[in-house]
């Protein structure tokens, strides 16, 4: 049978990543719920909609689905008929995210259509309130986490690979920054759940994180 699978943590905890790699391997669907948060501001900021109001915002969600393609070299983010998948990691959107992603009204329907998206199992899906929130009967539910250090050294590198120029006190301060926002604001999203099974990435490779959630989800 065709399992949810909840992936929660914190920025760079390595979510995304391995939530990738294990819905390839289960041929499952893999959603990631933070570019849907970031498409929203990335409408918000080309559209100039007020950051503050919620209807608005709403009503850009409703005119504007987005949508994801699975390619060859990954999954790409569509929306307003455009592939925004590299859009979205820019610092503009990612300065701006959390105070959208604090508004009631849009993750309302932006927690609905995820809802719908894992509607019939099989999916892979990351963020901060999945296994909480979204998908509260998922069967199963991590929580990831790594040093603050740690998760900056990754991003570090993924930048330097990419070719993208970053200062690494400045990736960090901005991580903590987002980290402390996404925890301490009202409507806070990033909680553990219960019966979520944490895991510490500190130290451990992309292969071990994935082989732990694998041998979890196959118990
Ligand atoms: O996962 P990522 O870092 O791309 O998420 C971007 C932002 O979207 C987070 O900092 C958070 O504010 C918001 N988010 C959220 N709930 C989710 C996923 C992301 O509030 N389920």
């Amino acid at each position: 049978d065709k399992l949810n699978i909840a992936i929660d943590g914190p920025a760079s905890s390595g979510k995304s990543t391995v939530a990738k790699i294990i819905a390839k391997d289960f041929n499952y669907i893999y959603t990631d719920t933070g570019a849907m948060y970031r498409s929203v501001t990335y409408l918000a900021l080309k559209y100039q909609v007020d950051f503050t109001d919620e209807k608005a915002l709403v009503d850009l969600i409703h005119r504007y689905p987005i949508t994801f393609k699975q390619a060859e070299g990954g999954q790409l983010v569509f929306v307003d008929g455009q592939d925004v998948t590299m859009a979205i990691r820019l610092p503009e959107v990612t300065q701006h995210v959390s105070q959208i992603a604090a508004l009631k009204a849009v993750r309302q329907e932006l927690v609905k259509q995820q809802q719908s998206i894992a509607k019939a199992g099989g999916v892979v899906m990351d963020g901060r309130d999945i296994g909480t929130v979204v998908l509260p009967d998922a069967q199963v539910k991590i929580f990831l986490n790594a040093s603050v250090e740690e998760r900056a050294q990754r991003r570090y590198k993924e930048n330097m690979e990419k070719g993208i120029a970053c200062d690494f006190d400045e990736l960090k301060e901005a991580i903590a920054k987002r980290d402390y926002y996404d925890s301490h604001r009202e409507n806070s999203p990033l909680k553990q759940a219960s019966d979520a099974i944490a895991i510490d990435t500190t130290g451990m490779s992309i292969d071990e994180v994935v082989l732990a959630i694998e041998n979890i989800a196959k118990q």
